[in-house]
């Protein structure tokens, strides 16, 4: 069916080898589908002429009908330019062109009349549209309706595939949808969404006579897209329950009654416990538990993380947890070692920097049963580290894995382990539902109690000498201060030179004895960046001047403020990221922005969202407006989100309407074997398989 869609695009009337060759390569149209999928970007409307003497307001670009009534040249040599005058019976309006003046010129004729679009701008005093579109005016003029606008690229147009040229070949490929394409959804779906067929929306967007049809046509085109997203989840997930099956973990089993009742440092958050009742009842129904953790900075993920390894410990299975850097799996190590010291349980440490010996010992422990809590790093993913029962896997900070690395850990045994993956970069809803549609998602949504907000101020530079005097204060109070400065690989020497500068600065104003000053940055060798933050922990330094290799989970609570040094230039959420390196502790907590004075209207409002809210979801919501989803997620998984016409961030709504039409489906018919349903199945099978494989985890 719709084998129409697949018609290599050489064939289409107007086309022929050479242009197909240029589309492939340069828009990447290689069949019918996919130049029907070349939506407009946006439309010229050509059913109603705007009167001249409405100009000043006018918001866009607009229509006009006009008689050309005075043709001038002036300026001369390169500056020459031709400037036409055009009146309807409510005024006049000057046309100017700074380009191509000889040939517009013989093309135009005084006293003919013309369709001129464009947006008029006062220019010399008086309203001018430089540049317009103009077409002598015929009696067909108006039935045009909406005329679109395809992006293009210079190649195309020089071969007459410009927008117009690309309207043409789509016009007869229009021609050919009424007869040849079939709808997909079903009468239901249709029915309840109350949309246009899939014909009508193709045959709209490309030609709408009115701005009605446009909306239709876009919600409907949006809708399937959506759609087939969510129902691909909504497969792979039925498709995961049903195949894997996970451990059963009875009882929540000794070691956890032991540590809960006896060891627990303090009473677990409400978020906390409900979380926990969410990772227990997988445990208890034999099902593979694949589950994302959503929790702000300080919410206290580490604290599950460890009982739901107490569990599978209770339950005979051994337990990973695995970070994303050796800072932060040594910090994992030391705290959890800390907490369960009381407890029959031997945990153990594998990094890149493990010393060989001490490696061959963990693998002989991890394989005959005797180590039953495994933290690291990306160590833990080799294939020389096998397991004598994994039980279950914890997987701090996911974005900072690749799905491929995600999925090796689901081998380490004959039945997978469980997942429990912890995001400290809160997601928002829709987008969450998009990507990790087919994970169960936890959400911690409460702070432990006793934290005080922390307190934001975004500063210019200029401030920095009496940004010197309140951070003596807060040494003089025993506080320990954050200065992180930014260093991105395009800039990275000027980075470098600027941090080397910083940190200069501070040491100078801030002189031994009195004042220690630690440095870390990713040049450093590994085991030097962890003497300076181990000094920086023990609260040997009181200053830490840093890159972001700090951004992600480091925990010194005595630490009180966070400057960040240019912090234009970073993004929210890590802006976010960094800012909960502090309030940790029961002290009152500040982060200060410093930012040059000149700032773009976006940076402007990442500081104010900033100095607004410490809540991550709030600021989560705010960068997914300002980046939209692909640069949100990360290069790795933008491939998913290769929208054409929605707006994971705009089209929330949709987002959501086709989530629950995806799962209704799926719940009616698991196979979409009902005959309605089978144009649906064949298309999401193709959809299916036209993608890479993103492993069975995600
Ligand atoms: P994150 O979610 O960012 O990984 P952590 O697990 O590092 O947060 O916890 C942050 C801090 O909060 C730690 O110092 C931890 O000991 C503390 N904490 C965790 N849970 C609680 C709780 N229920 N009550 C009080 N403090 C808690
Ligand atoms: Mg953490």
């Amino acid at each position: 069916m719709n084998d129409f869609f697949q018609t290599p695009i050489e064939f289409l009337k107007g086309v022929g080898p050479q242009r197909a060759e240029l589309l492939k390569k340069e828009l990447n149209i290689y069949t019918y589908k996919d130049l029907l999928y070349h939506f407009p970007f946006r439309y010229i409307n050509r059913s109603t002429y705007c009167l001249i003497k409405d100009v000043p307001y006018l918001e866009n670009s607009a229509q006009f009908k006009g008689t050309i009534t005075r043709i001038s040249e002036g300026g001369r040599g390169r500056a020459k330019n031709l400037s036409a005058l055009v009146e309807d019976e409510t005024g006049k309006l000057e046309l100017i062109w700074f380009q191509g003046a000889s040939w517009i010129k013989n093309s135009l004729k005084v006293g003919a009349s013309y369709q001129i679009f464009g947006k008029p701008k006062i220019y010399n005093n008086h309203w001018t549209i430089a540049h317009p579109e103009i077409t002598p005016w015929t009696t067909e003029a108006l039935s045009i309706g909406f005329q679109p606008v395809y992006s293009t690229t210079e190649k195309l147009t020089a071969n007459g595939l410009g927008s117009k040229g690309i309207e043409k070949i789509m016009q007869s490929l229009l021609q050919l949808v009424p007869t040849q394409c079939n709808e997909i959804l079903s009468l239901e779906i249709v029915n309840q969404l109350h949309c246009v067929s899939m014909v009508e929306a193709l045959l709209q967007i490309h030609a709408p006579a009115t701005e009605n049809q446009i909306a239709h046509a876009r919600y409907r085109l949006k809708f399937d897209e959506l759609f087939y997203l969510q129902l691909e989840m909504q497969i792979r997930k039925q498709v995961a329950a049903k195949k894997e099956r996970g451990f059963v973990f009875p009882a929540v089993g000794d070691v956890f009654n032991e540590f809960y009742t006896n060891h627990l440092p303090f009473q677990l958050t409400g978020a906390q416990k409900k979380v926990l009742k969410e990772i227990r009842k997988d445990f208890l129904l034999g099902k593979h538990m694949n589950r994302l953790l959503q929790g702000d900075v300080g919410s206290g993920k580490t604290l599950v993380a460890l009982l739901t390894a107490l569990i599978a410990m209770g339950n005979n299975f051994q337990a990973a947890l695995m970070a994303p850097t050796e800072i932060l799996a040594t910090q994992h190590y030391e705290t959890i070692s800390n907490l369960v010291e009381k407890l029959p349980i031997n945990v153990s440490l594998l990094t890149g920097s493990t010393k060989k010996s001490k490696r061959i010992h963990i693998h002989e422990g991890l394989e005959n049963g005797e180590i039953h809590l495994l933290i690291g790093t990306h160590a833990l993913l080799e294939n020389v580290v096998q397991f004598q029962n994994l039980g279950v896997v914890v997987i701090d900070e996911q974005h900072r894995f690749g799905v491929a690395q995600r999925a090796k850990m689901w081998r380490k045994n004959t039945v997978p382990p469980h997942v429990l993956i912890m995001t400290a970069t809160p997601i928002p809803r829709t987008l969450a539902m998009t990507f990790y549609g087919d994970l169960d998602v936890s959400v911690i949504d409460e702070l432990p109690p006793g934290r005080k907000p922390i307190s934001t101020t975004h500063r210019f530079e200029s401030h920095r000498l009496r940004l010197f005097e309140f951070m003596r204060e807060q040494i003089k109070l025993g506080r320990q201060i954050y200065v992180v400065y930014p260093l991105i690989k395009e800039s990275e020497k000027l980075d470098f030179a600027n941090l080397m500068d910083g940190y200069e600065a501070i040491t100078r104003s801030f002189p031994l004895p009195q004042y220690r000053v630690s440095m870390v940055h990713g040049q450093m060798k590994p085991e030097d960046k962890d003497f300076e933050m181990q000094r920086f922990i023990k609260g040997e330094t009181q200053i830490m001047v840093a890159t972001t290799v700090i951004e992600v989970g480091v925990n010194v609570p005595n630490a009180s403020v966070m400057i960040i040094e240019s912090a234009e230039r970073f993004g929210l959420s890590q802006l976010h990221q960094l800012r909960g390196r502090v309030g940790r502790g029961a002290e009152k907590s500040y982060c200060i922005l410093l930012t040059g004075n000149k700032l773009s209207k976006e940076a402007k409002l990442r500081m104010e969202t900033m100095e607004r809210t410490n809540d991550g979801f709030e600021i989560a919501e705010v960068d997914l407006k300002l980046r939209g989803p692909g640069d949100l997620m990360g290069t790795q998984q933008s491939g998913v989100l290769d929208l054409k016409i929605a707006d994971i961030s705009k089209d929330s709504q949709l987002v959501v309407l086709a989530r629950e039409i995806a799962i209704k489906l799926v719940e009616s018919d698991p196979d979409l074997s009902f005959p309605p349903n089978l144009p649906i199945r064949n298309e999401i099978s193709k959809i299916v398989k036209s993608k890479p494989n993103w492993g069975k985890i995600a």
